[in-house]
């Protein structure tokens, strides 16, 4: 007999669906590949395979469920939302569905859809959709008509009844040649790209709530992100730095695979000069050093870009014409994922990706700031003030960077 439970996760994506076949091509197989590393390092059983180019996930382990003790719809339900959590991790994923196998025909699928409309009769309202690949004749059905009759028995089974516009529950089938895949729920994958296909950057990663937020925007669009933190010296402490490698050990797991392990620099001798020596322009000092510490990270690990978690207008040193002023000590690009972002939709997509912390440590650089920071500083003023070889000194502090082991 045919089994009813979810033995599948069907996975979409979004953007890569755009691209040249070439480069689509590369872009399914580094998707299939962080598909398995997301899956192995959560520890589910499973094989990706590519089908019709989308990468199909399917359970490993149901022969052996099958024939232990623990056969029960349970044990199936917590294996496939196991697998489709994983997948909905998974940067360049849309959505995930998990989902039962049938036979690609008519009674089969129309027998499937009644048997989970049972698990559905809290539903206020459903609707079913069918789509079909493969040629022409291929199915004993329509999709149309599928739909219709598939939801008559629904109907009659549940007494709930269809919404095309706002459905309650959604009865998806996805037909193809050799099998269907059946599925009544969705998780929302993080979109993006595949991690991999866009290269390396640094990302200054604090510990404070903005840059792991910023790290992840960039991750999401296929580039890996080496993280770092800048010890402050008698301005930071190891508190400060416990916190940003918690935050890089979370990152870290949405990218299983690639070495994003933490990288620190110890930067307090040069912090407490500028703390003694500069006035109203400190920040954008400190700034200028960090971003030179990120570039020179940056070639040693082979990246093209330094990420930083400002936001226009956040703090003294974010303004337009700061960034002018800090971004002249590197030839990388800067990139700025969170520019045009509120604090609270940064609070909330920290929470959503579980970097946030809320304990009230003071990271980042506010215990460095002068009482009257400068907003609107010239370079030339900013560079005057700077202690002598600042930059060069910064360039000999990062190529001290210690790399710190998750253990
Ligand atoms: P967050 O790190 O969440 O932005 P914050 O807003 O308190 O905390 P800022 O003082 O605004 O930090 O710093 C701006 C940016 O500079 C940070 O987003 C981060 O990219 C970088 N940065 C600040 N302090 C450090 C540090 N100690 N190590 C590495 N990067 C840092
Ligand atoms: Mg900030």
């Amino acid at each position: 007999m045919e089994t009813r439970q979810r033995d599948t996760v069907v996975v979409s994506y979004g953007e890569i669906g755009t691209k040249s076949s070439k480069v689509r091509g590369r872009m399914e197989r580094t998707l299939v590949s962080n598909l398995e590393a997301m899956l192995a390092a959560r520890g589910v059983d499973a094989d990706v395979e590519r089908q019709w180019s989308r990468p199909l996930i399917r359970l490993r382990n149901l022969e052996e469920v099958d024939a232990g003790a623990g056969r029960s719809p349970a044990t199936y339900r917590t294996l496939s939302d196991d697998a489709a959590d994983a997948v909905a991790n998974t940067f360049g994923v849309v959505a995930a569905r998990p989902a039962v196998t049938c036979a690609p025909e008519r009674e089969a699928l129309l027998d499937l859809l009644s048997s989970l409309a049972d698990d559905q009769a809290a539903a206020e309202s459903f609707a079913v959709r069918v789509s079909r690949a493969g040629p022409k004749d291929a199915h004993d059905f329509g999709s149309r008509e599928l739909e219709r009759v598939g939801g008559a028995a629904i109907e009659e089974r549940t007494g709930a009844p269809v919404d095309l516009d706002s459905p309650d529950v959604t009865y998806r089938v996805e037909a193809r040649e050799d099998e269907a895949f059946v599925s009544t729920e969705v998780r929302d994958g993080p979109g993006g790209l595949p991690l991999g296909t866009q290269g390396t950057a640094v990302g200054l990663v604090s510990g404070g709530i903005d840059s792991p937020v910023a790290a992840w925007e960039v991750m999401k669009r296929g580039c890996v992100v080496v993280p770092v933190y800048v010890d402050l010296g008698d301005f930071g402490g190891p508190d400060h730095e416990a916190r940003a490698v918690s935050t890089m050990r979370r990152l870290a797991t949405f990218a299983p695979g690639f070495d994003v392990r933490p990288r620190v620099v110890s930067a307090g001798d040069l912090v407490a000069e500028l703390a003694d020596e500069v006035g109203a322009t400190r920040m954008l000092s400190l700034r200028r050093m960090m971003l030179r510490i990120g570039e020179t990270v940056a070639r040693d690990v082979g990246a093209h870009a330094v990420v930083t978690g400002e936001s226009l207008g956040q703090k003294s040193s974010q303004t337009g014409p700061n960034f002018a002023v800090t971004d002249a000590v590197t030839s990388l690009p800067v990139y700025r994922p969170l520019l045009t972002r509120d604090k609270t939709d940064i609070v909330a997509q920290a929470r959503r990706i579980g970097t946030y912390d809320d304990s009230t440590l003071p990271v980042g650089c506010e215990r460095v700031a002068p009482s009257r920071p400068e907003t609107n500083a010239a370079l030339e003023d900013v560079a005057a003030a700077e202690p002598d070889g600042l930059l060069r000194r910064a360039e000999k502090v990062a190529q001290a960077v210690r790399v710190v082991e998750f253990g």
